[in-house]
This record gives structure tokens, sequence and C-alpha cells, in this order.
């Protein structure tokens, strides 16, 4: 039975570079594995394919009706299977119905009994888990959410939406937390924030990516760290990562932080790294 696995995050975090260099891993040890882009932005697999963008599901129903899995999909990496959902003409519709007709067309087109996958991999933008954006995680799309975060408070934000969105479901069937990726790390108190945020959350952090030119350099040729650079340490905290993703068994349900909370929570965060316990800002001098 294939492993469907979601990855959010806010936007602009990491979650196609990171989602993009697990599905290489995985494909890379020969297991199958379709990587759904989930994001409006519709560039989640384009390192996995030379850079390139892919019609999606969405422009393909619009312009075709019923288009097959041919026409809207294409085999990047490694083999790995690439799929962009697509969104809606910008300013007009929802961008979660992307998701929603996307997840519908390949159960009709029976993509999975087809190509037989061990992994899919859904990389959907988490800034706002509305209804649309929850499709994976709302009716046993996904069996596991995993978050991308770094330790910027609007990253932690929306991780901290996601499981409140989670938190919701998970009663009724939806998916479970497998953990937090730590995406662009530093700095050792990034690690710390992250790990302090995930305990508090009662989850924990599977996997910590330092921020590194290796990512900006091999995505300048269309490619994933996997693929362009497979001897750097880069390339090793990736298949690490995507290791422990494919064997671990975590299934929580969060515990999120209300909005008081996690702002008082950051703040302290803040005051000791760089604020008044660390004497660097005493509080008239910030007025
Ligand atoms: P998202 O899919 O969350 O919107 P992307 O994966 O597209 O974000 O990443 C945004 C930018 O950040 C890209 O240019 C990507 O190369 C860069 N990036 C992501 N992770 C790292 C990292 N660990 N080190 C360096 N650059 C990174
Ligand atoms: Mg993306």
């Amino acid at each position: 039975k294939p492993k469907h696995i979601a990855i959010y995050g806010k936007g602009g975090i990491g979650k196609s570079t990171t989602t993009s260099n697990i599905s290489a891993a995985l494909a890379d040890a020969g297991f199958r594995v379709i990587q759904i882009g989930c994001d409006p932005k519709s560039d989640s697999t384009n390192i996995l394919r030379g850079g390139d963008d892919l019609p999606t599901v969405l422009d393909s129903l619009r312009e075709r009706g019923r288009p097959s899995i041919a026409d809207v999909s294409a085999t990047g990496f490694a083999g790995v299977l690439c799929i962009e959902a697509g969104g809606p003409v910008p300013g007009v519709g929802c961008a979660g119905r992307g998701i929603n007709a996307a997840v519908d067309l390949l159960h009709e087109l029976e993509l999975f009994e087809q190509f037989k996958p061990d992994f899919v991999l859904y990389d959907v933008l988490g800034d706002v888990v509305c209804g649309g954006f929850a499709v994976p995680i709302r009716n046993g799309i996904a069996d596991s959410a995993y978050v991308v975060t770094s330790s910027d408070f609007m990253a932690i934000f929306a991780a901290n939406n996601l499981f409140k969105a989670i938190s919701k479901y998970a009663p009724s069937g939806g998916a479970r937390l497998g953990g937090v990726i730590a995406n662009s790390i530093q700095t050792p108190y990034a690690a710390s924030l992250i790990d302090d945020f995930a305990a508090r959350t009662g989850t924990s952090v599977v996997g910590y990516v330092p921020r590194s030119q290796v990512v900006a350099q091999s995505e300048l040729y269309g490619k994933t760290v996997i693929e362009a650079q497979p001897r750097s340490a880069q390339a090793d905290v990736y298949r690490a990562l995507a290791r422990h993703i494919a064997e671990n068994h975590e299934s929580t349900v969060p515990k999120p932080l209300n909005g008081p909370a996690l702002k008082a929570w950051a703040r302290d965060w803040g005051d000791r790294v760089f604020g008044v316990e660390a004497g660097i800002v005493a509080p008239q001098e910030a007025i």
C-alpha cells in the first residue's frame, strides 16, 4: 500500500525544494514515487525536470475537458512521476479547487492503481489552511502530514495553523502529523527554537536542513541537490531526511498554541536571543 504524504509550509519556505529532494532521494533508492504539486504557483516539480513548467491539471481540464494521465504528467529525475494541480485564474475562484479537481481526476484515471507508487508526495501551500488547502489532510487523501518551517515567526505561525487544521480533522479520519522539517538552519538557536516549538505542540523534528548555496546552485541548473551534487553534504542531509520519512511511524495529533500563547512564546525566544536577556536591546533603548 502506498504511503501518501502531504508536505505543508508557508510560501517560499522551501516546500518544493525539500519535497523534490526527498522524492529524488527515494526514487534514486529504487522506490516508485509520484510528486503532486498542490500550490497555485505550480512549480513544485520543476527541479525534478530541468526547471521547466508542466501543464497543470486545472489548465488541462479547462482546455481539454478530460485530460489523460500523459497530458498532465511528466517523468522526472530517477523516474519520479510529476504532476501539478494548478490554480485558479488569478483573482478568480478558489485555489483549493485545483487540488480537489486534480485529486478527483487522478482517482478517476486510476493513476495509483496503474503506476503502483510506493510514495505519493503532495506539496501543499500552507499560509492559510482554508478548506481548499486542507483537502489533502481532510478526507483521507494523505495518511500523514509534515510541515517545513524555518525559525522565522511567520513560518512557525503557518505551521501552528496547520496543526490547528490537523487537530480539527484527525478525529474524523484526517491525516495525522508525522513531524516537523526544519529548513534553512544557519545558527544553533534556530534549531533549538524549532525543537522547542515542536516539543510544546506535541511533535518532533524529523530533520534539520542547513541553508546552503548548493541548493541555490543546483536550482539554477533545474536540478535537485540529489541529482546535481549527489556527493555533497547537503545531499546526505536530504537522503537521511527521506529515509527518516520513509521509515517514520510517528503519527500524532498536534496540540497547537493559541494566538496569545504563540506570540508570548516567540517574544521570549526573541528576548533570549536578541533582546533584553542577551543585553543587546534594553527596553528603554528600543523605544
Ligand atoms: P516553497 O515551495 O515553499 O514556496 P521553494 O522550495 O520554492 O519554496 O524555495 C524558495 C527558495 O528558497 C528557492 O529559491 C530555494 O532554492 C530556496 N531554498 C529552499 N531551501 C533552501 C536551503 N535549505 N538552502 C538554500 N536555499 C534554499
Ligand atoms: Mg513551492
